[in-house]
């Protein structure tokens, strides 16, 4: 296991309060001198935030909606894609998994998860460190810094917006559980979009330039699909103690030492 043991001399930093400057031209320029190295992708939930119980409560709320009775039916969500999420239920139900049937209780679960956003914000919380550290590596030209989340988009920005977050994530080069309900195709979403975006012929993107960070081992999982190194954090089910025995590169407790794990994820460029 790696820990924030590489000493350096800290990125190139500009004002945070231009980083959005730098998603337009001026990122793309540093793209094409080669000087774009790197691609976080943060999965959200037990990583950045803890959503209060609004994430899995908009999935119940739409198949009672649909099928009214779940029959004490609970499925482990964490590290499962949104489209996963409601196959699970609906073959656990014994419903046909149709498209159309995921579709319409994705599109209801999104609008309950909109209707709850005052509750999201009152209950939910991000985790320590994750607003510092964000800030942090938006302002460093050399990194795109985006997400790799099971959440749909729709329910993605909503949950970054409601706390704060997006201002540091470029969403547009994001992967979704909306590109796909198997977790372990998206880093090739994300990187197929980081290269659209910010590719230079010279030094494109590759999958040793990506690191994934999340909470489960489907998260290492998905990492290692990619060809992606990983980091993982114990701020969600799963304990520090236990994510350690899988053989990520890095296993943190908590992000609180923005200082650490941003070296961890920069300290070779
Ligand atoms: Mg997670």
């Amino acid at each position: 296991m790696r820990t924030g043991v590489i000493d350096n001399e800290g990125p190139p930093r500009v004002g945070s309060n231009q980083f959005a400057c730098l998603q337009g031209d001026a990122r793309r320029s540093l793209a094409l001198a080669g000087m774009i190295r790197r691609l976080l992708l943060w999965d959200i939930d037990g990583t950045l935030v803890h959503a209060g119980g609004m994430g899995g409560q908009v999935f119940d709320d739409a198949l009672i909606a649909a099928y009214g009775d779940l029959r004490e039916i609970r499925i482990v969500m964490s590290g499962k894609t949104d489209p996963q999420i409601v196959r699970e239920y609906l073959e656990a139900l014994g419903v046909p998994a149709e498209a159309a049937t995921v579709a319409a209780l994705l599109e209801a679960a999104e609008r309950g998860l909109a209707a709850g956003v005052d509750r999201m914000k009152v209950r939910g919380h991000t985790y320590p460190g994750v607003p510092e550290l964000l800030e942090r590596l938006a302002g460093d030209e050399r990194i795109i810094n985006s997400v790799l989340t099971g959440n749909t988009v729709a329910n993605a920005k909503l949950k970054l917006a409601t706390f704060g977050l997006d201002r540091w994530l470029d969403l547009d080069v994001g992967a979704y559980g909306s590109d796909d309900a198997d977790r372990t195709r998206l880093v090739e979403v994300a990187l197929g979009r980081g290269r659209e975006r910010y590719g230079s012929a010279g030094s494109p993107l590759t999958p040793g330039d990506a690191w994934v960070i999340g909470d489960t081992p489907l998260d290492l999982a998905c990492a290692r699909a990619g060809g992606a190194r990983c980091l993982l954090v114990g701020t969600g089910r799963y304990p520090a103690s236990e994510l350690g025995a899988l053989g990520a590169e890095a296993v943190v407790e908590n992000l609180a030492d923005a200082d650490a794990v941003a070296k961890l994820l920069t300290g070779d460029l």
